[in-house]
């Protein structure tokens, strides 16, 4: 995993970039839902293996269940303030699937842990990127205020951060420039 800063301010940040006027429910449903495939943490309790299908980087960080995970809960929210339509249906999901398998994505560019089941439940193979030049956060949030755990949110800053804030800034700056035109 990335951090769980990073995975929300990307769900964040592509929201603002295709659907500014979503609503803060899509924007909060955006921020979470990015997260949410680290979950599988929770199931290691219920003594599920890392390896296991459903273990960490599993089943959670699969494209099936990016669509899934989108497709539920596109049609739970709702987008938009009540005096505004906001994003429909289709715009919704469609949003939301590749915020949520952006998450393995990013991860697979972690330099440690197992790789991805991206094709997960049809192949178990576990993916990385060819490049991870993100390291590997320690879990606990105690960690984060270590050396270590700087270095981790300075390289998610420079590698994801940046790049996902100058595509909103430019999406939203054409917007505004269209809109502004078009009066
Ligand atoms: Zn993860």
């Amino acid at each position: 995993m990335c951090t769980v800063f990073t995975h929300a301010f990307v769900g964040l940040a592509a929201t603002a970039a295709f659907a500014p006027r979503g609503g803060v429910r899509l924007y909060a449903v955006a921020a979470i839902a990015s997260a949410a495939p680290d979950l599988d943490v929770l199931l290691h309790g219920l003594g599920i293996q890392y390896e296991d299908a459903w273990g960490h980087r599993g089943m959670t960080h699969s494209l099936l269940f990016a669509a899934i995970l989108a497709i539920g809960l596109g049609s739970l929210v709702r987008g938009g303030s009540s005096s505004r339509a906001g994003p429909g249906w289709f715009v919704r999901v469609a949003l939301l699937f590749p915020i949520i398998a952006s998450h393995g994505a990013l991860d697979a560019f972690t330099d440690g842990g197992l790789g991805i089941a991206f094709l997960a439940p049809f192949d178990h193979t576990r993916y990385f990127a060819p490049w991870g030049p993100l390291p590997v956060p320690h879990f606990g949030l105690a960690s984060m205020f270590t050396a270590y755990g700087g270095r981790v949110m300075l390289l998610e800053m420079l590698w994801v951060w940046l790049p996902a804030a100058l595509l909103a800034g430019v999406m939203l700056t054409t917007r505004w420039r269209r809109h502004r035109r078009t009066g």
